[in-house]
């Protein structure tokens, strides 16, 4: 498999020959080196991408759709090579791949349809003599800027969508995971034509950047840490290029007396942990109701405390590694933090005596609602509980911090639930179920969680640009 930039239907070393070392995080070992990409090779894959818009963006839906079928279909052909690359770089565990992998493809096949679905209202004329019509042109040039924690997923989010208006893309993975992006480009080869959809790997201060800064970029779509959502929303402001950010998360999970507390659980220790809690909707803060509270944590945490974390290949492990040194170190730290701050850790605050980068899945009961395990994303698996005494001050914790991602109520009253759904300031809320996401429904944020939509039609409209055409007769 080529570890060079794919540019223009080309495989290409970064025009300073560097490269940058990929680690697999469950040992902390290299496993292959790739492109370290700066301004010169952007300036390539930008030129590529215009010269390939100009019939590109002249094709019909029904290729285009045709196309990300395929595409589909390959990724389908390939699932054991991406889901193996995908363990080997980000230490996922063999019990979790597949719901994400199924999501992928799935995601191409939804993308494929509303290719043919987009709608306008209909033309009419508003004067007299005169035909007014809409019509939803493509963009151009668009740049996808992924995170780790689901490198191929984040990836087609971006693609998908993108293509599927009839834009060109170029694809930034990760320093950290770029191996399936890589592939992607690979088994891409055959089905678009060059130029179509490029990839350069590199870091986000050089490849990123140069990307954000580009004039002939049009839109830029990241996921990623709230101060990078920030400082690319700034740096995109030059070029006045279309920014969609997709940032961090800080769900709260809003425990009324009245929950089923086997299935929230249940449900608690699965999400919480599912990717070593490295993803931005998990369930990471619970408040929950004065009852209920010392149930729950005595049954979280004893549930925490039977979750098998190791070897990402064995088939019994449910938690792996965190993705790299930093990302344990940032972990430990705020763990510490909070014990000092006056929390208990129930199970769990340490990081675990063995190869790769490994936190052992965590409980931390009774933080205060300022403190910094509360109101900052943790991105490990670590829950924080917190005990409420009203409704009232259940509402005002779980929407008291500067995200807005996604959320969770647990009740069997259904007039609390609508209630709490409505007053919920986060772009999900789940009714008694924490995670569940689907192809047709968007994913994104309120407040500094960022704005604009992944999947759903609402994404591929993010893609295009509306233009009126009036026709006097
Ligand atoms: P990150 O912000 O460090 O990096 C994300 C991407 O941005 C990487 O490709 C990186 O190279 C690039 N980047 C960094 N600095 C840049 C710059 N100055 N210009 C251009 N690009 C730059 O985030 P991460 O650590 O890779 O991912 C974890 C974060 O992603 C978490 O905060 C998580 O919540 C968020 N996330 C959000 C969603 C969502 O749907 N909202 C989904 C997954 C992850």
């Amino acid at each position: 498999m080529a570890m060079q930039n794919y540019i223009g239907g080309e495989w290409r070393d970064a025009a300073s020959r560097g490269t940058d070392e990929v680690l697999n995080p469950a040992t902390g070992e290299c496993i292959t080196e790739v492109a370290a990409s700066d301004a010169d090779d952007v300036d390539a894959a930008v030129a590529a991408a215009t010269d390939a818009f100009v019939s590109w963006g002249r094709t019909s839906p029904r290729e285009r759709s045709e196309k990300l079928l395929a595409l589909a279909d390959a990724v389908e052909d390939n699932l054991d090579e991406l889901k193996r690359l995908e363990m080997e770089n980000v230490g996922k565990p063999t019990s979790i791949i597949e719901f994400e992998f199924d999501l992928t493809v799935d995601n191409l096949r939804f993308f494929a349809g509303a290719a043919r679905t987009m709608n306008t209202q209909a033309a009419g004329e508003y004067i007299e003599d005169h035909t007014s019509m809409l019509r939803r042109d493509p963009l151009g040039v668009c740049a996808g800027i992924a995170p780790w924690n689901y490198p191929l997923n984040m990836a087609v989010w971006k693609l998908g969508p993108a293509l599927a208006a009839g834009n060109t893309f170029i694809l930034k993975p990760s320093e950290l995971t770029p191996m399936t992006a890589l592939k992607l480009a690979e088994i891409s080869a055959d089905i678009f034509p060059p130029g179509v959809f490029n990839v350069v790997t590199g870091q986000g201060e050089t490849a990123g950047d140069a990307l954000v800064k580009h004039p002939g970029v049009a839109m830029v779509s990241i996921t990623g840490d709230v101060d990078t959502g920030k400082l690319i929303a700034r740096n995109a402001a030059d070029s006045l290029k279309r920014v969609h950010l997709e940032l961090g998360g800080k769900a709260p999970v809003v425990v009324f007396d009245d929950a089923d507390l086997e299935t929230l659980v249940a449900t608690l220790a699965e999400t919480g942990y599912y990717n070593s809690g490295q993803d931005c909707t998990a369930p990471c803060r619970v408040v929950a109701g004065p009852r209920i509270y010392d149930d729950l944590v005595a049954g979280l945490s004893s549930a925490v405390g039977d979750l098998v974390t190791g070897d990402p290949m064995d088939e019994a492990t449910a938690v792996g590694p965190l993705v790299s040194a930093g990302q344990q170190a940032r972990v430990a730290g705020m763990v510490g933090r909070a014990v000092e701050g006056g929390a208990e850790v129930t199970v769990g605050g340490d990081t675990l005596d063995r190869a790769g980068f490994f936190y052992a899945p965590t409980v931390v009961a009774n933080p205060a609602q300022d403190a910094e395990i509360v109101q900052r994303e943790v991105f490990g698996p670590v829950i924080s509980v917190q005990r409420f005494s009203d409704d009232d001050q259940a509402l005002a914790w779980a929407n008291g911090v500067n995200y807005g991602l996604a959320a969770s109520v647990w009740t069997s009253d259904v007039s609390r639930a609508m209630r709490m759904s409505a007053h919920l300031r986060f772009g999900t809320v789940w009714v008694n179920d924490h995670i569940p996401i689907v192809s047709e429904m968007p994913h994104g944020g309120f407040k500094q969680s960022g704005y604009g939509k992944d999947m759903s039609i609402y994404a591929v409209e993010h893609y295009t640009e509306l233009k009126h055409v009036m026709v006097k007769f």
